[in-house]
């Protein structure tokens, strides 16, 4: 199935496009991090790889220690604020766009929530299939992870 998706940044000055076969998986991370770059409960992730993402227009990156010692870069439109997509320095290029930029995301699936530890009463983890307390352990993730670049 071949499926173009687009979205972008408030002012428009940044925006991509990825084909939805390509995607790894989508997820709701509740972090703390997540809660703080939104602003909201949470952040809508879909994992998709670096290479099969077309992006236009130069994002800011803001940098931040992730939970595992990783470094988490997280991307936004300098003009506008809006948050777009993220990545662990460690691993470059695999890209966690944030679903809400999206210009449609009606199809969007969720496999599950990240960081249930930290999920707010007010914004409580979906029914999504898993639920993982923090980050779910590299080692059941990172085998997918893999499986995209061979
Ligand atoms: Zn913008
Ligand atoms: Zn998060």
């Amino acid at each position: 199935m071949q499926s173009s998706q687009h979205g972008r940044c408030q002012c428009e000055k940044i925006s991509y496009s990825f084909d939805q076969s390509k995607i790894i998986s989508a997820h709701h991370c509740h972090c703390r991090d997540c809660q703080r770059a939104t602003g909201s409960g949470k952040a809508t992730i879909i994992i998709v790889p670096k290479k099969h993402v077309n992006l236009h227009g130069e994002l800011k990156y803001f940098e931040v220690k992730g939970s595992k010692g990783s470094h988490i870069r997280r991307g936004f439109c300098e003009n506008c604020g809006s948050g777009i997509l993220s990545y662990a320095k460690e691993i470059p290029h695999i890209f966690y766009i944030k679903a809400g930029t999206l210009n449609d995301s009606s199809w969007l699936k969720i496999d599950s929530n990240f960081f249930t530890e930290s999920a707010q009463e007010w914004n409580k983890p979906s029914d999504a299939p898993k639920s993982f307390q923090a980050n779910p352990s590299l080692g059941s993730n990172i085998k997918t992870l893999f499986k995209s670049f061979k």
